[in-house]
């Protein structure tokens, strides 16, 4: 059965909450490769792709470097960090509603999941893994790695969906927790469904238009009602 419609899921703060384990990551990762701890205070990253964050971040400590130079051995010792992380952690958490909602969307043929998400793809797949979920469920996806910012993603997406099933998807949604992902599925002449499991609450989604506004996923009926429209 060919899927009709393609679902798209933000990582942190949609699927999973890492407790600000990226951003210390971040930091540790600055340290190792730029003898400088990245700071992020009063940077609004939520939303935001990690190469503009990391690009974002040598520019503002001076650094007086070329970011894209030091892309690679920045990914690497950001992946470590991140493993480190997670270890001392226990693991990263699963959001609420998100088991049983992945579970009733993969016994669906009429849906495609994938993941549109800030993450690089690597480490994006790694924090899945750290909640307990399966990362090969996400087969047609946008990362990081993909575009210049957010709004790039969901035709990267949408194109990935067409060269797997021959056909557009009907529909597109995207699922997240900020204002962000809500800009970046009308970008992509998507459609939204925002969740407020992140920073901003149900009040401040609406304010974004997205076209559903829910506390969490865990209205398993009504979202897949949604969803399979
Ligand atoms: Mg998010």
């Amino acid at each position: 059965m060919t899927p009709r419609n393609l679902v798209l899921f933000d990582i942190d703060a949609t699927l999973l909450d890492t407790q600000d384990a990226g951003v210390v990551a971040y930091e540790m990762a600055g340290v190792k490769v730029f003898g400088v701890a990245f700071s992020f205070t009063n940077v609004p990253l939520h939303g935001r792709l990690d190469s503009e964050n990391y690009a974002d971040a040598v520019r503002r400590h001076g650094l007086g470097v070329d970011h894209a130079e030091h892309v690679e051995a920045f990914q690497a010792a950001y992946a470590t960090s991140l493993e480190k992380v997670a270890e001392d952690r226990g693991g990263f958490k699963a959001c609420r509603g998100i088991v049983p909602l992945l579970e009733v969307l993969m016994e669906r043929g009429e849906i495609q999941i994938g993941l549109l998400t800030g993450n690089w793809e690597h480490t994006g797949r790694f924090k899945i893994r750290a909640a307990g979920l399966d990362d090969s469920i996400f087969q047609c996806n946008a990362f990081a790695d993909h575009g210049q910012h957010r709004d790039d993603l969901v035709p990267v997406a949408r194109d990935r969906f067409e060269s797997m099933h021959g056909t557009p998807p009907a529909r597109v949604i995207v699922i997240g927790d900020t204002p962000r992902d809500v800009q970046c599925a009308r970008a992509g002449h998507a459609e939204s469904v925002a969740v407020a499991t992140g920073v901003f609450d149900t009040d401040a989604l609406r304010e974004t238009g997205a076209d559903v506004v829910v506390e969490d996923l865990s209205p398993t009926d009504s979202l897949l009602q949604f969803l399979s429209r």
